[in-house]
Parts: structure tokens; sequence; C-alpha cells
């Protein structure tokens, strides 16, 4: 995922930069609107972060200017405004921005609205198989979950591979009530020898890491006599 970050205040600019690079995202900095184009013919970014108010070529002209380039990867485009500064004409979005963000921003919220963007650009240009409900976002190729937190902010689970795939096997069958049984054949196959209670300790473990209240679990519902069920209403 290619960033291009277009600020002329130069420590604003790095500091986004490196809040992305640790993000694990490339990123490539222009100071001024003509060279941001110039980058962009280039290096075909996927996201590009556009201040609004820059020297030679503003955000907007920026902005509708590289919708008219026909690059072959059409970029997602985050726009950077001050407070007041034109605000009106940003969040109409007429502008061809897809999302907008206010100075001065914390490093979360700048990284989560990133975050939401590229991942619409996953759905639509179908680079990665993308599984997801209300608060839960697995990237399968990437072994990665996210969730979705009620505050808007996302959190990057530390799951093993085991409890991944439990979660992968709950999200895509949500309301699925799922027996030990079921869920063991799912996710050590045919030839698992052992107590089926194991299942138990995983559940547990995997509620420790994405319940809010794992004694008071939101999304992993035990179902007495059955076995569990997953829930992301
Ligand atoms: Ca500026």
């Amino acid at each position: 995922m290619e960033i291009l970050i277009v600020e002329d205040e130069k420590e604003i600019a790095q500091l986004i930069n490196n809040c992305l690079t640790r993000e694990g995202f490339e990123c490539h900095i222009a100071y001024d609107g003509l060279s941001a184009l110039e980058k962009a013919k280039i290096i075909q970014p996927d996201l590009i972060i556009l201040d609004l108010m820059l020297p030679k070529l503003d955000g907007l002209e920026v902005c509708s200017q590289v919708r008219n380039l026909g690059m072959t990867k059409d970029p997602y485009i985050l726009m950077l405004t001050a407070k007041g500064e034109e605000i009106d004409r940003v969040i109409g979005l007429s502008t061809g921005a897809d999302d907008y963000l206010v100075k001065p921003f914390s490093p979360r919220e700048l990284v989560a609205r990133v975050r939401a963007l590229l991942r619409r650009s996953m759905r639509h240009g179908g680079q990665a198989q993308i599984n997801e409900t209300r608060h839960f976002t697995l990237n399968l190729d990437e072994h990665t979950a996210i969730r979705q937190l009620d505050n808007g902010e996302e959190e990057k689970l530390d799951l093993t591979a085991l409890e991944f795939n439990l979660l992968v096997a709950f999200v895509n069958y949500p309301n699925k009530v799922w027996t030990r049984t079921q869920l063991i054949d799912k996710l050590w196959g045919a030839d698992f020898f052992g107590d089926e209670r194991v299942v138990d300790t995983h559940i547990r473990r995997l509620r420790k890491k994405i319940e809010p209240n794992p004694a008071q679990p939101s999304f992993i519902k035990t179902v007495v006599g059955v076995g569990y069920k997953f829930e992301d209403n």
C-alpha cells in the first residue's frame, strides 16, 4: 500500500510519514501541489493525504487534476484542512475527496481513517480477501484481524494462528450454533485426538482478546448444552 503525503508544513508531513511508516505503509512526501501531481503520476499511490492550503496548486486543484490524470489506480483522497479553513467546500466533498480530517488530529485518528479508506479500496479492488462483520475485519491474506471500537477507533488484534482461524469460522457464520466437535473439525481436521474441552480453552483466550468484558461476552456466546455461537448485530 503506497501513500502520497502532500503537505507544505514540513513538520506535519514528517509526523504523518513517521506515523504511517510505523504502521507498515510505504510513504512518499510532496511539499507543494505541482510536485504532488508529478509524484502521483510516477508512484500511482493507493491513497493521497492532501493538505488543502498548498503553495503553487491548492489541494482542491490537485484533487480534481488527480481525478483527471487517468491513473491506473484511482487513488483514495483524504483531505486535510485547518479548522474553519474553507471547510464547507471540503465537507461537500464535491471536490472528489473521499474523506477529510480537520487539523489538529491525533496520530490514532489519522491511522484509523487511513485504514478505513484502504479497506474500502481493497473491497472494491478485490486484492485481498476480507471477511467482516460490524466490529471485526479479517484479512485472510495478511492474517490480520481488526476490531472496530464503539468510539470509532480501531484495534489490531494480536491473535495466534488458531485463534485467528477460530474467529474466521465465527465471522463467516454469524449466529450459527457450533458444537465443540464441529469447531474441532474446522480447526484441527478429522484426525484430532484428545479432549474436546480444549475448545473451551481457546474460546476463553479468544474472548480475553476480543470481548470488551470477557466475563459477559457480547460476541462469542455460550449455548448451554450445545456449544458456542458468534453474534455481532
Ligand atoms: Ca498547508
